[in-house]
């Protein structure tokens, strides 16, 4: 069992950390927020004061921040990792980046002697503290190697996605298909319901018809054929709008920059700017459901 350090405690940050101290590893957790902090310490990690204190010994060094501007900080300011963690610690930034920012990040530290890879995640909160998490992870072979059983310990799923930037890179155009299918998905429920089919009996027709995603089986919009689904629990998140969105502006960034075509992609990122703009920012995505059905 290693010494890991564990920075940025929040909604996903918190579960994996507590499921590496019940794994067995000693971690080092920090946040700007006390209450994080604490909040760790009470399922199995030491607290940590400074990042200095946090990184010192460590083996590891996981990220779970917000955006790549807290990643660059937090790994380049003077208080921060490259400053104080060990030449051989292997650096784990598990944040939902760009693929740009995620490459300068790497080639950075790694000129300043660093192994590391980007590994964003899919699953959101509940597989967070399930410890069932897909981890998409960019990095040479051998940073990979050395990060796999640790990842392992906070997921389900562990690809290797390629070299630095490609775990960003695959979640950035999963995530665009995501928001695409939930709408796709919404606007076949609404047309079916207008057509004369309950939502039910479209579902029992269509989960097992060509146009079967998993938007539909796993996550349906429309309130009724899966129980556990947001739409039954007036679109509580889940997955926010305002995470969604950002995965969409992510993705149209990295499409303008190798030239690739998204214009479904540009139509759902206007969708989901739509609804953040409505208000309902903290509303789980699926919530487009009703934008479509004219309620919003
Ligand atoms: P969050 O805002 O709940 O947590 C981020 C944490 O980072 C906060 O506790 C904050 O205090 C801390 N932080 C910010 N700047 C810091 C700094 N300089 N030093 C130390 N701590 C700092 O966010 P989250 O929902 O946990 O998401 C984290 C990342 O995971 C994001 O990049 C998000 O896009 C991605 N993600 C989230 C979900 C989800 O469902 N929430 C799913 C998949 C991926």
């Amino acid at each position: 069992m290693g010494n890991v350090a564990f920075i940025g405690l929040g909604n996903m940050g918190s579960g994996m950390c507590a499921n590496l101290a019940k794994a067995g590893h000693r971690v080092k957790a920090y946040d700007l927020n006390p209450q994080a902090i604490e909040q760790a310490v009470s399922s199995g990690a030491t607290g940590a004061t400074t990042i200095a204190d946090c990184v010192a010994n460590a083996e590891y060094v996981i990220t779970m921040l917000p955006a790549g501007k807290h990643v660059h900080r937090v790994y380049f300011d003077p208080d921060g990792i490259t400053s104080h963690a060990l030449k051989t610690a292997v650096l784990i930034d598990c944040s939902t980046i760009a693929v740009s920012e995620a490459r300068d990040i790497a080639s950075q530290a790694e000129t300043l002697g660093y192994t590391t890879v980007d590994a964003p995640v899919s699953g959101g909160v509940a597989a967070a503290n399930a410890g069932t998490l897909t981890f998409m992870v960019g990095g040479s072979d051998a940073a990979f190697t050395q990060s796999q059983d640790l990842l392992s310990n906070m997921g389900k799923n562990i690809f290797h996605a390629g070299v630095s930037g490609n775990g960003q890179a695959a979640k950035t155009a999963n995530n665009m298909l995501l928001g695409i299918s939930m709408i796709a998905t919404s606007e076949a429920f609404n047309l079916a319901e207008k057509l004369g089919l309950s939502a039910e009996k479209f579902f029992e027709i269509s989960s097992k018809a060509s146009g079967q995603c998993w938007s539909m089986t796993s996550y349906c919009p429309a309130p009724g054929p899966v129980p556990t689904s947001p739409a039954n629990n007036d679109y509580t998140a889940g997955f926010a709008v305002a995470m969604m969105l950002k995965d969409l502006k992510l993705a149209q960034d990295a499409g303008q920059s190798v030239s690739a075509s998204t214009p479904l992609g540009e139509h759902a990122t206007n969708i989901y700017q739509h609804l953040d703009d409505a208000g309902l920012t903290s509303k789980d995505f699926s919530v487009v459901m009703q934008q479509i059905k004219g309620e919003i």
